[in-house]
């Protein structure tokens, strides 16, 4: 009966989540009855686990078959992970969802029928995040804004990795050969008529956050890196500041002392002087360093190798 309908793919990256992975899945399994319609396939991706996940995942695999099951050698990240799954995902839509359960599965409906309404992606935006220190709340909080301004990416304040995208937004963000990757960024690079839904976060039900400070703080410079060139070029523009101002203020000095005789009294000593030539010349070093970040920008463009365009449809 569920034969040719729709097939809708679930992605599930994991770290230690022993515990969190039944509780997802049963969760998973009520959600999934609201849409009897759709067939649906579950690719858990281990992250390489060191506790008791792997058993878990893979018993869960063999009972039932829409469960599928990746395992990597080692740990190679929460976005390595969830672009293996992506990549294996046969479904008409993929939707990725955290295991620790702060990614409401309850809430898949309401994506699906997003989805059904016409929207390529769709982006569960959360509200609150119980049990997050202030420190990380705070982060996150500057982190999407330094996005927004510094870059082209669209990106809304708590966009989660929880969305849905239509197979042709698969089929591009496959194409996307970057390393370094943040795929939430990808994902907005991409484009793509866009809904959002917005939840609470609830807290993390069993075991710690995977993501220490340290390797949030990392990603976040990697996505400002990997999406805007602007603090390359603030060199330059800081260089190209210091040099008019204080070529401004050695020309006024200059006139002043030696072709009006210090008409206006001002006294400016030698080593004042000497502080105007040399604060000049910093500010040539700086522009000299602008303009090499230029070139560096263009390598990096060269290398990141993004396609020059994403095509939504082809109508011959
Ligand atoms: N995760 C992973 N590999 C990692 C870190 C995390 O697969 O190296 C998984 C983790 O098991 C969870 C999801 O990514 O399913 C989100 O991780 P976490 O809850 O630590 O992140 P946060 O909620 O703090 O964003
Ligand atoms: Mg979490």
């Amino acid at each position: 009966m569920r034969t040719g309908s729709k097939l809708i793919s679930i992605v599930v990256p994991f770290l230690n989540e022993a515990k969190n992975i039944p509780l997802l899945y049963t969760e998973l399994l009520t959600a999934l009855a609201e849409l009897s319609q759709y067939r649906y396939e579950i690719i858990f991706v281990n992250d390489g686990s060191t506790d008791e996940s792997a058993r878990v995942a893979e018993q869960l695999s063999a009972e039932d078959s829409n469960v599928r099951y990746i395992e990597f050698s080692r740990n190679f990240g929460k976005e390595m992970a969830t672009t293996a799954g992506i990549a294996e995902a046969t479904g008409d839509c993929v939707i990725m969802i955290d295991a620790d359960l702060q990614h409401p599965p309850r809430l898949i409906p309401s994506f699906v029928a997003q989805w059904e309404k016409g929207a390529e992606v769709v982006v569960g935006v959360r509200t609150k995040n119980r049990g997050e220190g202030l420190a990380k709340r705070g982060g996150s909080w500057l982190f999407y804004r330094i996005m927004r301004v510094i870059s082209e990416i669209d990106i809304e304040q708590g966009e989660t990795d929880f969305r849905l995208m239509d197979r042709v937004v698969v089929d591009a963000f496959r194409k996307l050969p970057e390393k370094q990757r943040m795929n939430r960024t990808l994902i907005n690079w991409l484009g793509f008529r866009k809904e959002v839904i917005v939840f609470e976060a609830p807290a993390r039900l069993y075991g710690e956050a995977k993501y220490t400070s340290r390797k949030l703080v990392r990603l976040a410079f990697h996505s400002f890196v990997s999406n805007s060139l602007l603090p390359l070029r603030l060199a330059g523009y800081l260089g190209t500041f210091i040099v008019l101002a204080s070529g401004l203020l050695g020309f006024t000095v200059l006139i002043e002392r030696y072709f009006l005789n210090d008409a206006f009294g001002w006294n400016i000593s030698g080593s004042a002087q000497l502080a105007i030539i040399n604060v000049f010349l910093i500010g040539i070093v700086l522009m000299a360093l602008g303009i090499i970040a230029l070139y560096i920008a263009n390598i990096h463009v060269e290398v990141s190798n993004r396609p020059l365009y994403v095509v939504r449809k082809k109508n011959f």
